[in-house]
């Protein structure tokens, strides 16, 4: 499957400690500070898909309140396959698998931000 979409990225920057920015088919910009990616974990525990409780973070929240340094950190990043990547936390969270349309989903620039107040994600 090689199926290219305008959503699909056209350069991602990779840094462990300051976080992933992605450049977008579409001319589309994103940048993900490592706290925010962390709370976004899209894997089964930090959501409760298995209708368990949620486990999520509020490392992003901490950051808000320099006297709560974060300390999260991206241990390694790998690709999985060409549409998602792996992140291992040096937390030992590693079971998100951030897919690349999961990650134009939770852009958290300000435009993208204000259309999802508007139309919530289902
Ligand atoms: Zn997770
Ligand atoms: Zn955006």
């Amino acid at each position: 499957m090689n199926v290219q979409t305008e959503l699909d990225p056209e350069h991602i920057a990779i840094s462990k400690s300051s976080g992933i920015k992605i450049d977008w088919r579409d001319g589309h910009h994103s940048d993900y500070t490592l706290a925010y990616l962390r709370d976004e974990c899209p894997c089964a525990t930090c959501t409760g898909a298995h209708g368990t409780q949620p486990q999520k973070t509020n490392y992003f929240k901490q950051e808000l309140f320099p006297m709560y340094k974060p300390s999260i950190k991206m241990n390694s990043v790998e690709e999985v396959g060409q549409y998602a990547v792996r992140i291992h936390w040096n937390d030992g969270h590693s079971t998100g698998i951030y897919s690349f349309d999961h990650l134009r989903k939770i852009c958290p620039c300000p435009v993208c931000r204000a259309k999802r107040e508007t139309e919530p994600l289902a």
